[in-house]
């Protein structure tokens, strides 16, 4: 995972998928912050994480919702 940080627009990775994401450089929360590698992550409606499904398809796990 990578993620750019929003304060000072520096990027990090981390293994981490859920959870607080301080960034290494500034020390700001970056848990909200978009990931660079994937178009939607979390999902419209109850913000839940998407899964990628093997066809290009984001589905959520929780309410089913498909982007
Ligand atoms: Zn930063
Ligand atoms: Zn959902």
């Amino acid at each position: 995972m990578k993620k750019t940080c929003p304060k000072c627009g520096r990027t990090s990775y981390s293994a981490y998928e859920e959870g607080t994401w301080i960034c290494p450089h500034c020390g700001a929360d970056m848990r909200n912050a978009g990931a660079e590698s994937t178009a939607i992550t979390e999902c419209f409606w109850c913000e839940e994480r998407m899964m990628k499904t093997n066809n290009n398809m984001y589905v959520c796990p929780s309410c089913g919702w498909r982007y």
